[in-house]
């Protein structure tokens, strides 16, 4: 089939990619000229592993091609994913300015019946909208369908190889059968292809995501509730994953949520709650006790270290917004160091692969250490942000001789409080036990 991406990011080059892979012949079309000339060249512009082979293998047979010319792409395809981002708006709703501009220019550049699939994330509703924007100047028949992405950040290839299911709002008979053809190579192993009208489709991204975030801010509370109580959220984590009405994912307590997906989706649900006059009390909620979270381990290195941060400086591992990714949008690791900045603190920082992206955002406000241990050099104290597996077995003795203090704040629960406390760190993690 010939396929145009529109929209090389995260979710466009990753189904750009697989889609080559599985005999199609691909188009990437972006408006990012650096993006594209990148890519000719099998230069990724994101992290993810097993994408660079992906893209190269399939450039070089020919399947994969990169171009800015989107109208050239759009004229040569017969179906052609919308992927661009989809922001969030002032009000919190998602700004689809992207989205209806590529839908316009899809209208005015086709050559024949096309599927126009919204990969993005859009809210109920935006489909009609494409469809008008399409309609402007389509001269030929066109089917419009919501296919929402549920790719995970750092396992992109395999969610996107091996989905756990494919949601495809589809209402003709045509746009069924295109895609049922499509995806055929995705769900060999029996995973469903789940169609529906395009409207729930829609929701059931939004959904997906904003119970994902409420099962975070659940956890999150109940291991605040923990650490007053003396109980371990380990432990109960573990006790009610077991139950399979609840299952074992997503229940980890940490530094909240961040990422491109999990804030902006739920703000964007609360405002479509919103204009329908359907208030979401338990998003509302999800959403400032996530607020409250990112600001948790703050508060602990200020009960470690003293209320005056000013002249302190700590190490900080893991600025990612989750480990084998370098994306940064709304990571957890931005809060806590412009509150260490704003309270005097300095802060040297490790990550090892969103340096790159964290300098976008931090400049020179911080340094970047080239290794973790690098990191620890005339520091206060040690505060894990992000769970990479590097950090998962580090060297104590060699973190506790580097330290000024033997302070570490652990907002993954990644190391055993009795034997941080057996090696005199003075250890605090997230909802295991009262803190001293
Ligand atoms: P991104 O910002 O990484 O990529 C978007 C790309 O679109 C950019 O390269 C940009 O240059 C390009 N673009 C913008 N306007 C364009 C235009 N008019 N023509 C051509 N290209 C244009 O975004 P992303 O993370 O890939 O997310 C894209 C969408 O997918 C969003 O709606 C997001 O919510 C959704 N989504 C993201 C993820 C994720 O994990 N990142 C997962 C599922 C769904």
């Amino acid at each position: 089939m010939k396929i145009v991406v529109i929209g090389t990011g995260y979710v466009g080059l990753v189904a750009g990619a697989c889609f080559a892979e599985t005999g199609n012949d691909v188009i990437g079309a972006d408006v990012d000229a650096r993006k594209i000339d990148g890519l000719k060249n099998n230069v990724l512009p994101i992290y993810e592993p097993g994408l660079e082979d992906l893209v190269e293998r399939n450039q070089a047979s020919g399947r994969l091609r990169f171009t800015t010319d989107v109208a050239n792409a759009i004229a040569a395809s017969e179906v052609a994913f919308i992927a661009v981002g989809t922001p969030p708006g002032e009000d919190g709703s998602a700004d689809l300015k992207y989205v209806l501009a590529v839908a316009e220019q899809i209208g005015k550049n086709m050559k024949r019946e096309m599927v126009i699939v919204t990969k993005s994330t859009v809210p109920v509703g935006t489909a009609t909208k494409v469809a008008e924007a399409v309609a402007k100047s389509a001269n030929h028949p066109f089917h419009v369908v919501s296919n929402p992405e549920f790719l995970k950040e750092g396992a992109a290839i395999d969610d996107f190889m091996k989905p756990d299911r494919v949601v495809l709002g589809a209402e003709t008979d045509h746009a069924r059968s295109v895609m049922t053809e499509l995806y055929a190579p995705f769900v060999r192993t029996g995973k469903p292809i789940i169609f529906m009208d395009i409207a729930s489709a829609e929701m059931t991204k939004y959904a997906a995501n904003a119970m994902l975030a409420t099962r975070i801010s659940f956890m999150n509370d109940i291991a605040a509730l923990c650490e007053q109580t003396g109980a371990n959220v380990d432990l109960v984590r573990k006790g009610i994953g077991s139950d399979n009405r609840i299952g074992p994912a997503f229940l980890f307590p940490g530094p909240g949520y961040g990422g491109s997906c999990f804030p902006k989706d739920v703000k964007a649900l609360v405002r479509t709650g919103r204009e329908n006059s359907v208030p979401l009390r338990i998003l509302d909620a999800v959403e400032a006790v996530n607020d409250d979270q990112k600001r948790v381990m703050f508060a602990k290195l200020r009960r470690a270290l003293g209320e005056d941060l000013s002249g302190a400086q700590i190490a900080v591992w893991g600025l990612a917004f989750k480990p084998n990714t370098d994306d940064m949008r709304e990571a957890p690791a931005l809060t806590l160091i412009e509150e260490l900045l704003e309270a005097g603190a300095k802060v040297r920082a490790h990550d090892p692969v969103a340096v790159h992206e964290a300098k976008k955002h931090l400049g020179d406000a911080v340094t970047f250490a080239e290794t973790s241990y690098d990191a620890l050099t005339d520091c206060d104290a040690l505060a894990v942000v992000t769970d990479w597996n590097e950090y998962r077995h580090p060297d104590f003795g060699r973190i506790k001789s580097t330290l000024r203090r033997p302070v570490v704040v652990d907002g993954r629960n990644l190391y055993s409080p009795e034997k941080m406390q057996a090696l005199g760190f003075r250890y605090y993690s997230i909802g295991r036990g009262r803190e001293s």
